[in-house]
């Protein structure tokens, strides 16, 4: 069974084809720049170097087109008719509180996505944009909806209810909702297999680091809390974007620089973070270079990032009354030996102890904590792309 997984940007259309038999990847790609001079698509089959064609991709029914056109290459192509394509996937970032699952995308979904534009109107237009241009190539194939915020639906209201007034919680729907739902998914049930544990039975703190970045306490294999909230500023420092903030900041600021709600948002969400801290790169290999060569704000913008990290770490594990394995994934997480040394050196007190020589890891599945760490300690290469897949074949069979 073939199933394609798509991941819409406003401007970009990332692919995967999978062979769900044996859960192979057969080929991917990326579109870029759509709707933008320069557009291009990049096609990697598996076992081959990638194959890029530069062309004229004015919009998402285009990028899709192009992309069958790739998929059914003689040379870069992986099917021989699109009859083969069994189901397509989507990651949506956001459902509200209306889906804590995956589900099939029909009327009702796509009109529930779009009543969830305002809470992520940069993502959700991109990501309806991806199902329409699919429905309009292959009318009759299921498509399969898997959504960033559904992992989270099972925080309890203590976890997810700001304190400001009730009503704008009834009125709004302001409340935490949290993001990377399906890398906390995928990681924290990929730890309960290398533990030999049923997750029903694990306290898991998992840490998603990477350009956006969230840590997620997962108790029982359900999210109990999550540093991303209503929106995906909160939490630890990011690439760009601030991390958590006294709220009383941004009346300030707007006063004191005569911002506009515009201005306000660009600052938290893309000048802010390492980038902003340390004046050098939202990028933390840069950051790293600089801080090496001894820039005290690149230093300081490092610090901040790990100290948020073990601060969490703390906090979730004081909510779940324990801990029982620390994950590690995404840019930062899996590659990144220093931060999770920084992160978890101190935390020996509540029985996490790190062995150096297997944190010297990158991007595989490993534990890293010492024999008689009583918290265990992994780093789990995410793969959102492999859930999107698996749920959209279960999804299809069940009909
Ligand atoms: P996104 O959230 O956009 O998917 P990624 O998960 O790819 O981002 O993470 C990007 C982050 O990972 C960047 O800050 C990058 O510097 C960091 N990163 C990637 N490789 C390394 C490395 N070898 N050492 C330190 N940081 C790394």
């Amino acid at each position: 069974m073939k199933v394609l997984v798509i991941n819409c940007g406003s401007s970009s259309l990332k692919y995967q084809l999978f062979e769900m038999d044996n859960e192979s990847v057969l080929a991917k790609g990326l579109v870029e720049r759509i709707g933008i001079a320069g557009s291009r698509i990049k096609h990697t089959k598996t076992g081959m170097d990638p194959v890029v064609k530069e062309t004229d991709i004015p919009d998402h029914n285009v990028a899709f087109k192009e992309v069958t056109t790739m998929l059914l290459d003689d040379r870069y192509g992986v099917i021989k008719s699109l009859g083969e394509l069994a189901a397509v996937g989507h990651r949506v970032v956001h459902a509200g509180e209306k889906y804590a699952g995956s589900v099939l995308v029909t009327k009702d979904v796509i009109d529930a996505l779009t009543e969830c534009i305002p809470l992520a109107p940069l993502h959700n237009p991109a990501n309806l944009m991806g199902i329409n241009a699919v429905t309009e190539a292959l009318p009759d194939i299921p498509q399969v909806g898997v959504f960033d915020t559904a992992f989270h639906q099972t925080m309890p209201s203590h976890a997810y209810i700001y304190g400001i007034p009730y009503e704008y919680y009834e009125k709004y729907k302001i409340r935490r909702y949290g993001f990377h739902g399906t890398s906390h998914l995928y990681v924290s049930n990929r730890a309960a297999e290398m533990l030999g544990k049923p997750i029903e039975s694990l306290k898991i703190i998992t840490c998603h680091m990477g350009n956006g970045s969230s840590i997620t306490a997962v108790q029982g294999g359900k999210s109990v809390d999550t540093t991303l909230g209503f929106g995906t500023t909160p939490g630890v420092i990011m690439g760009t974007r601030s991390g958590d903030l006294d709220p009383v900041i941004i009346p300030y600021l707007m006063q004191q620089e005569g911002f506009d709600t515009k201005s306000i948002s660009d600052l938290l969400n893309k000048k802010s973070g390492l980038l902003g801290i340390s004046g050098v790169s939202s990028d933390l290999r840069d950051v790293e270079e600089a801080s090496e060569k001894g820039n005290s704000r690149a230093q300081l913008a490092e610090s901040i990032l790990y100290y948020g990290v073990k601060k969490y770490i703390g906090a979730y594990a004081a909510a779940m009354g324990g801990v029982d394995a620390i994950v590690f994934t995404a840019g930062i997480g899996e590659n990144c030996p220093k931060g999770r040394e920084t992160i978890c050196s101190g935390l020996e007190f509540m029985g996490v102890k790190l062995d150096r020589e297997k944190n010297a890891t990158r991007g595989k599945d490993r534990f890293i904590n010492a024999d008689d760490s009583a918290v265990k300690v992994l780093v789990i290469p995410t793969d959102e792309e492999l859930v999107i897949a698996r749920d959209t074949k279960r999804i299809t069979l069940e009909g």
